[in-house]
């Protein structure tokens, strides 16, 4: 029985593969498919809100459709920060943990906002990798599908003239990364000028030196009068001298006082170099993957680990950096289609890529800082639900295992020999 018709009688019908139509509630939801129900455990970084419904934000009937058919029941704590103050037009600057719905709560907003009478971009949405991008795009879409909007993305690596044709159809939202927009705008093929809500996701990552100028070329080519709402886990420094000049009196949301990973169970294990890839298959023999990440720190490394994974006799596939966009994408979204159980990888996958399945992380090679752990380790445990991250330290990682349980306030402990499966199998 879905939450549906626990709440209110209705009838549904159909589907026994866990679809089906519902009918007979008199509101906006007959005639739309019932999402399944996600009865996995989750923590209060989603659960913990006030309780609001999204019909509270007066949104229009084709969005709360979309909303409701991606399987969204009630706003996430940062949408409900987020969504009422993006819909008033103020800048906003919000700190919120990845897989915490960060990224509908300002799709919601942005898709509210824009008007499909007109022809013109309103909302650009700005995205530090492709991945991401396309990842964004594709939810932009699935949410407002009822709506008629018009969404394009846009990024590096794929062909330009592609991208100046579907220009010439109506886009009312554009997902882009900084140097293509900023191409396209320049060459006057993108008209900016009407674009009133600019979005800046992974905003610490689309603000580090190489991409700063680029996007103050960009919010120039925006409509003066623009909103700017930035969306990221942590905040450095570097972003706050671009806020003092392009974000004023921004609305701040931080729900990330404690940079805890809730919900996610860490671990290390104590290896020599050499011992790694036998420790790495202990480890798939005992643990019950769903799927998993495995990170690398270099190019090399991704492809070899690969190979010796293949090797042993697992599905396997690799992505990183130095890889052609297509194939990039193509492992990406086979991956995420579950057609491997296990994905190496480099930095490239840390940021905001969402993969609900992804239960067990591990970290191949122990990450530089503590910032990239926590990217990589967020992998894990989305949208408040458990995961397991497992370390391998060397001799030469143990100071910096030490500094990320400081720096992030965290714990991660000696793997035991036994783990309770229900730390991270929902
Ligand atoms: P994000 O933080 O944007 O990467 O979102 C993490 C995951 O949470 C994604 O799989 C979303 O589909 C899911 N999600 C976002 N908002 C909600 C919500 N209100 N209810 C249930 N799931 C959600």
């Amino acid at each position: 029985m879905t939450s549906v018709q626990q709440q209110n009688g209705s009838q549904q019908n159909g589907g026994g593969n866990g679809s089906s139509v519902i009918e007979g509630t008199g509101t906006f939801r007959d005639g739309l498919l019932a999402p399944v129900k996600d009865t996995r455990y989750q923590t209060e970084d989603v659960t913990d809100t006030k309780g609001r419904d999204f019909e509270d934000f007066f949104l229009k009937r084709e969005l709360l459709m979309g909303i409701f058919e991606k399987g969204f029941e009630k706003p996430s704590p940062i949408q409900e920060e987020a969504i009422p103050i993006i819909l008033q037009d103020r800048n906003v600057l919000a700190r919120a943990k990845n897989g915490t719905g960060k990224t509908a709560a300002y799709i919601i907003p942005c898709l509210e906002k824009t008007d499909t009478s007109l022809k013109s971009i309103q909302v650009l949405i700005l995205i530090p990798t492709r991945e991401l991008a396309l990842q964004t795009s594709a939810i932009v879409k699935e949410i407002g599908k009822h709506m008629g909007v018009h969404c394009m993305v846009t990024t590096g690596g794929t062909s330009l003239k592609d991208d100046i044709m579907r220009l010439y159809n109506t886009v009312h939202i554009i997902v882009a990364t900084p140097g293509r927009i900023l191409d396209l705008a320049s060459k006057k093929v993108a008209d900016l000028s009407n674009v009133k809500t600019i979005i800046m996701d992974e905003a610490d990552k689309l603000l580090s030196p190489e991409f700063q100028p680029v996007l103050e070329q960009i919010i120039g080519q925006c409509n003066p009068e623009h909103q700017i709402c930035l969306f990221s886990a942590t905040f450095p420094v570097t972003v706050k001298g671009f806020c003092k000049k392009f974000v004023p009196s921004p609305y701040s949301i931080n729900l990330m006082d404690e940079l805890t990973l809730r919900g996610i169970t860490q671990f290390y294990a104590y290896v020599e170099e050499r011992q790694k890839v036998h420790c790495l298959n202990t480890l798939f023999t005992k643990l019950e993957v769903n799927q998993s990440i495995i990170f690398c720190n270099s190019v090399n490394r991704v492809e070899l680990l690969a190979k010796k994974i293949t090797e042993l006799g697992y599905s396997c596939y690799y992505i990183h950096a130095k890889m052609q966009q297509a194939n990039r994408n193509r492992v990406f979204h086979e991956f995420r289609n579950g057609a491997t159980r296990h994905l190496v990888t480099s930095d490239l996958f840390t940021r905001g890529i969402d993969i609900q399945s992804v239960n067990v992380v591990i970290n191949f090679d122990f990450p530089k800082n503590s910032e990239t752990y926590l990217h990589r380790i967020g992998r894990s445990g989305r949208f408040g639900h458990l995961g397991l991250a497992v370390n391998l330290i060397t001799q030469e990682d143990r100071a910096g295992l030490r500094r990320v349980e400081q720096e992030l306030g965290t714990e991660i402990r000696a793997i035991p020999p036994i783990i309770d499966r229900g730390l991270y199998v929902g």
